[in-house]
């Protein structure tokens, strides 16, 4: 199930990127369409950094990565043991979160069981701890229980109200996990899924807080510190945001919808980083870290000097429950030394692994066609990395033609900065000759067919799958001049 392994790892990568696309925006009032947003960065954020949301999920990801059962109370102490390490250096903590683990930290050391006190003290001392701070960090829960609804909806309220005693915030945070893990499962969006979780007399109280969500915008949910607004203004931008049909030759895809709805979540306005990496959570599982844009990929990082490898890493680590990973990252067996210049554009190099781990001098960014291993990240200049497999089955790459386009435009950017870029695969067999061929198509307005037919010249070995040629095809001439 290799479309279901997408859909895991988006999860945190989608968590993140509409968390960082939302934080130069927090606090303002909603976007109209004349503003622009973009992962620019603002405040004290670096273009690509993420803030608390993704923190505070990164520590719940990290212990679920161990296989742990976040049920346990050994788990949910590491957790808040970490969130507390967070927050003293954080340049961000909300309200209620910050007030629970301050009362609930004696020095240094806080346990689970404090801060449940701590968070249950606060909600009977004010009436208020439904703020959005539970439901933002909730996604890696859905995660860690795959194989177990029952499991998943007891740890995902338990977690909730180490911070957030409201029952609004432990029901939201089993909703949104629970459409999560159907999501990451299935492929499908249904936010109700869970409805019959929750108690009796709040089903109903949900179900219309989900069906006005529907019925409007995003933005009339001004009220999203609040987690029951912030989960209505996230499902309304996906629920209300058209999903586009596929149309490779046009240049849009179904895929764009991941993309199109955080923008819509971003426009809420108000706690924009909050809304919109809560519907990133769920978009990521629906669509999967392929549908994430690839500029946004290469600018995501944050707390704990993480980027968006290591949360795609994560997510896989928490779905295998502690098991390593198998897949031999060194390839053995294969031919990878292939290298050839691309024959339309001296600078753009194409080859197999092998051109990665001897990098010809003057490579100034590495566009990877595979999946690679912790040492053969290049941590001194550009690198990212496409997720594209070569083989026929349409499971294996649910958005193939996207995924090309998109793994064409990062040279294009890279070209642009005037960078020497290695675009490579295992061997350079099948991935790099079909986006080396639609670079060139786009490059010099040519026939996708010619411009196979010039990259085939340049690397011998080359022999793109079916799959891949139906898809040049499809992406044909219309996209050449659509840059
Ligand atoms: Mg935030």
């Amino acid at each position: 199930m290799a479309s279901r392994n997408d859909r895991i790892e988006g999860v945190l990568l989608a968590t993140a990127a509409g968390d960082a696309l939302g934080a130069p925006y927090e606090f303002e009032p909603p976007r109209g369409p004349e503003l622009e947003v973009a992962m620019t960065g603002g405040g004290p954020w670096e273009a690509g950094e993420w803030t608390d949301d993704t923190a505070m999920a990164v520590a719940i990801a990290e212990v679920a990565a161990t296989g742990a059962d976040l049920r346990d109370e050994s788990a949910q102490d590491a957790i808040v043991a970490r969130w507390h390490e967070w927050s003293r250096g954080a340049k961000d903590v909300g309200v209620q979160t910050d007030s629970v683990l301050r009362s609930a930290a004696i020095g240094s050391v806080i346990t689970a069981e404090r801060a449940r006190a701590a968070s249950a003290f606060l909600h009977e001392d004010t009436g208020r701890t439904a703020g959005n701070g539970s439901l933002m960090r909730t996604a890696p829960v859905a995660l860690a229980y795959l194989h177990d609804e029952d499991a998943m909806v007891q740890a995902a309220r338990s977690i909730s109200e180490l911070t957030h005693f409201d029952p609004d915030a432990g029901d939201a945070c089993v909703l949104w996990c629970s459409a999560i893990r159907h999501a990451a499962l299935t492929g499908e969006l249904d936010v109700r899924i869970a409805l019959g979780h929750l108690d009796s007399d709040r089903q109903e109280l949900w179900s219309e807080r989900l069906g006005a969500a529907e019925r409007s915008a995003p933005t009339a949910f001004p009220n999203n510190g609040w987690v029951v607004a912030a989960l209505q203004a996230a499902w309304s931008a996906i629920a209300t945001t058209p999903v586009p049909e596929d149309d490779p030759a046009a240049g849009t895809f179904r895929a764009d919808h991941l993309r199109l709805a955080l923008d819509a979540a971003v426009r809420a306005g108000f706690d924009t980083d909050t809304v919109a990496a809560i519907a990133g959570g769920l978009l990521g599982a629906a669509y999967g870290a392929s549908a994430v844009p690839l500029e946004w990929r290469a600018l995501l990082h944050g707390w704990p000097d993480l980027t968006a490898r290591e949360l795609v890493g994560l997510a896989g680590a928490i779905a295998r429950r502690g098991r390593p990973d198998s897949f031999d990252f060194r390839y053995p067996g294969y031919q990878t030394g292939a290298l050839a210049a691309h024959p339309y554009d001296e600078k753009v190099l194409l080859g197999g692994i092998g051109a990665l781990r001897h990098l010809p001098d003057g490579v100034g960014a590495v566009v990877s066609l595979c999946r690679i291993g912790d040492d053969d990240v290049r941590t001194d200049i550009p690198h990212v990395e496409v997720r594209l497999i070569d083989r026929e089955d349409d499971d294996e790459n649910p958005h193939r033609d996207f995924v090309l386009l998109e793994a064409v435009r990062t040279v294009e950017r890279f070209r642009r900065e005037g960078r020497t870029v290695l675009l490579h695969c295992v061997e350079a067999q099948s991935r790099t000759p079909t986006v080396a061929a639609l670079y060139g198509a786009r490059l010099r307005a040519v026939d996708t067919g010619e411009a196979l037919e010039a990259v085939c010249g340049a690397l011998p070995n080359a022999s793109p799958n079916p799959a891949f040629r139906e898809a040049l095809q499809r992406l044909g001439t219309a996209v050449v001049t659509a840059q």
